[in-house]
């Protein structure tokens, strides 16, 4: 057996622990850009923090998911601040691109010469510029991963940008932030830290570290998403969905993905569409296909085994089995109003590209089982 495990430099975790980033920005530089997701309002506390701490700041908002044009804005703006720390305060997007901006900062300016897929994909080689990640929705757990997702219109895909440089420095997570969350935004978020908890689970490359995380974290989304999406001021439940996210993040950067990542690439390159409702779309049906792939090609797996004690985990069961699992998320899609692939202007004649894509994107090396074209197919049909 052989692994890597990294993280954040540092993680802190608790009701009130964003009180604890002035002082630590502080410590690494005095001008700070501030990213933001697209209304900048919402970062008043932490802002008027910063400047009580006598850090000056620049800020960025970024409007929905960030693109190749947005980052190398950001990374002016950086500049034109002569910003000398990062803080990034959102969802998934507004840390990605802080990551990002982060990262190009102290490398060079330009996303296309390091992305993957569309760009030259050159290593990233200096470390990034101190960056601050603090999350405000419970699901990417990208306080956590070395990666950023950016959108390319003009390709029509997402890619990354990837290295162990971009790993934040610190991961402030509070579930305070956390309260004000609407209800379908906690779903789809909540869903997207489930996936990623099964995915990292079964991946190809879990090792006995991911494996604890996902032990750790199956039972709060079990207990606790449903509580935190009918009652968004529920302090316990909104505590679990937080940590389930951090634990979904430290696990996917350290195994791998599958199917729904592999599907959500794309689909989020050619469609606006959050990528947490994407997920969402095609959790059960991407495991309800992986299961019987399984079932009939390998029998014996230790990936069956594994969606087993991922039944008994998540449905409090302990004679459940793997196909129990695909009713039980089912239900959860729907008591949580997931809506079908087909909301965001998805039909048929998008299968073949979508597949096409799917097969060939990074996350789907992760899968438990080499799913066949077929297969694929049936996975992107279900989901409409
Ligand atoms: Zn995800």
């Amino acid at each position: 057996m052989t692994f890597e495990f990294a993280t954040a430099s540092r993680i802190v975790f608790g009701a009130g622990s964003v009180r604890e980033v002035a002082s630590a920005a502080r410590q690494w530089g005095s001008r700070a850009l501030v990213v933001t997701g697209g209304n900048p309002n919402r970062a008043g506390g932490l802002i008027r923090q910063l400047e009580l701490a006598g850090l000056s700041l620049a800020a960025f908002p970024v409007r929905g998911e960030p693109t190749v044009a947005a980052i190398r804005e950001g990374v002016r703006a950086a500049r034109e601040g002569r910003c000398d720390v990062v803080i990034a305060i959102g969802g998934g997007s507004a840390i990605d691109a802080g990551k990002a901006i982060a990262a190009l900062m102290t490398n060079g300016p330009e996303p296309l010469d390091y992305l993957e897929i569309i760009g030259r994909g050159q290593p990233i080689a200096n470390p990034s510029a101190p960056f601050i990640a603090i999350p405000t929705t419970a699901g990417t757990g990208s306080e956590v991963t070395r990666n950023a997702v950016l959108a390319s219109p003009e390709h029509g895909v997402k890619a990354s940008l990837r290295s162990p440089h971009m790993l934040p420095r610190l991961a402030v997570v509070d579930p305070e932030l956390t309260f004000n969350l609407p209800a379908a935004l906690t779903a789809s978020t909540g869903l997207d830290a489930l996936t990623q908890l099964l995915e990292a689970w079964v991946s190809v490359r879990a090792n006995p570290i991911t494996d604890g995380f996902c032990r750790e974290g199956l039972p709060l989304v079990a207990r606790s998403l449903r509580r935190a999406f009918h009652n968004g001021g529920d302090i316990e439940a909104r505590s679990d969905m937080s940590l389930a996210a951090l634990l979904s993040g430290l696990a996917l950067a350290n195994a791998a993905l599958g199917a729904v990542h592999g599907f959500a690439a794309p689909v989020g390159g050619m469609f606006d569409a959050p990528h947490g409702a994407v997920c969402a779309a095609l959790l059960p049906h991407a495991t309800a296909v992986n299961i019987a792939a399984l079932n009939s090609r390998e029998p014996e797996s230790e990936n069956l085994r594994r969606y087993a004690e991922a039944a008994r985990i998540l449905i409090g069961n302990a004679c459940a089995s793997a196909d129990d699992l695909i009713p039980w998320l089912t239900d959860l899609c729907r008591d949580l109003e997931i809506p079908s692939l087909r909301a965001y202007g998805i039909g048929e004649k998008h299968e073949a590209s979508l597949v096409e894509k799917a097969a060939r994107s990074n996350s789907m090396k992760g899968n438990p089982i080499a799913l066949t074209a077929a297969e694929l197919h049936e996975i992107i049909a279900r989901a409409l």
